[in-house]
């Protein structure tokens, strides 16, 4: 989550507010942006957002910070009495996600949640209310992720209710490890809910069970997932399948899309992820990371199988001088702007617009791969 560090006055509590830029939006929930210290003329916001060396002459919050990091009108923003702001939705992104829970019932070796206090479901679930309400209506795309977000059901499904009902353009992307869909009862309620504005995002990370099983930590989970698929696709639920790039299953990409296209050819995409070096991925670094060039040849079989086959195939979080130019139209910008770093080399790359750049936890990897297009 996009964090900003500043100082704070006259705030006492946590607070979730939304921030406006404008005079017009008065409101006891919004904090101006405003680097005019005329602004704390204005009663009626709950609080204000400077730049440094701003002095506002008023008894309500003032959050100072560096002003290229100030929110954008209509962020979502935890503030709290140290100064610390979380920007809970940025107004400026297409994916947002809402934390449903941190706990999860598998421990994939790459996992990468940084472990630490472990927030309660309730206290997320407040947030994730809290956050709802702020959002603009007129959002259209929310994801809901974890830990694994199905395993507090009864918060997952008043959330997915709520935001359906508050944001009527809204989609949903549920980032699940489809174990609770084994059940065919919990893919019928999610259809009976959200049928036609709800994809489930589901990892597959082999085409078989040992490894698969392996690499998440936990017998059995294979056929429960495969068949958590099932019972979702029955409900018309669209699956977004997806795996990230690791030394255990990099050398059977090619058997793993074979797999997906022979047993679950209705899924709506298929994505090959790149890993990101934070929490257990980093600690299990050494044993986990596979550089791109000795798979490519495998990648690119695999992206013209499901080319072939008429199947979505999407590459996320590689750069796009990392691949040949051959891939380019499957890679996707998908690390979140807080999380993405280029190089000073890119600056002068004619693909920047276009590229995804890297996770800042993979920078060393990238360093000596980094290579600037010129036409
Ligand atoms: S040089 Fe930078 S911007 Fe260009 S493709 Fe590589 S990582 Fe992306």
């Amino acid at each position: 989550m996009k964090t900003v560090h500043g100082t704070i006055k006259n705030l006492y509590h946590t607070v979730i507010v939304n921030a406006v830029e404008s005079y017009n939006d008065l409101n006891k929930n919004s904090w101006l942006i405003t680097n005019s210290s005329m602004s704390a003329n204005f009663n009626d916001f709950g609080g204000f957002i400077v730049p440094y060396g701003i002095e506002l002459n008023t008894k309500k919050p003032v959050l100072s910070i560096n002003w290229n990091e100030r929110p954008n009108n209509s962020d979502v923003l935890m503030i709290s009495e140290n100064g610390l702001c979380k920007v809970l939705y940025d107004s400026k992104v297409d994916s947002n996600s809402l934390l449903i829970t941190e706990s999860c019932n598998l421990g994939c070796i790459m996992c990468p949640q940084v472990s630490g206090h472990i927030q309660k479901d309730s206290e997320l679930y407040n947030i994730a209310l809290e956050t709802i309400n702020k959002i603009p209506v007129d959002c259209k795309w929310l994801c809901l992720t974890g830990g694994e977000p199905t395993l507090n059901w009864k918060n997952l499904i008043s959330i997915i209710d709520i935001c359906l009902n508050r944001l009527p353009k809204v989609k949903i992307q549920l980032l699940t490890n489809g174990a609770c869909f084994n059940d065919s009862k919990y893919a019928e309620a999610l259809a009976s809910l959200a049928s036609g504005r709800i994809i489930c995002g589901i990892p597959l990370y082999s085409d078989n069970a040992i490894d698969h099983d392996n690499i998440v930590n936990k017998e059995g989970s294979f056929y429960k997932t495969v068949n958590g698929i099932f019972n979702l696709a029955s409900y018309n639920i669209p699956i977004e399948l997806r795996t990230v790039l690791i030394r255990q299953n990099s050398d059977r990409l090619i058997k793993w899309s074979r797999f997906i296209y022979s047993t679950m050819p209705f899924v709506y995409r298929v994505v090959l992820m790149g890993i990101e070096l934070t929490g257990k991925a980093k600690d299990n670094e050494k044993d986990l990371w596979v550089e791109i060039r000795p798979v490519i040849d495998q990648i690119s079989e695999v992206a013209l199988f499901f080319n072939q086959a008429d199947l979505d195939f999407r590459m996320y979080n590689f750069p796009l001088c990392s691949i040949p130019i051959s891939l380019h139209k499957y890679a996707y910008r998908a690390i979140s702007e807080w999380k993405r770093l280029y190089d000073k080399k890119c600056m002068s790359c004619t693909l920047n617009n276009n590229c995804g750049g890297f996770f800042f936890s993979s920078k060393e990897k990238f360093n000596n791969i980094v290579s600037p297009f010129n036409n």
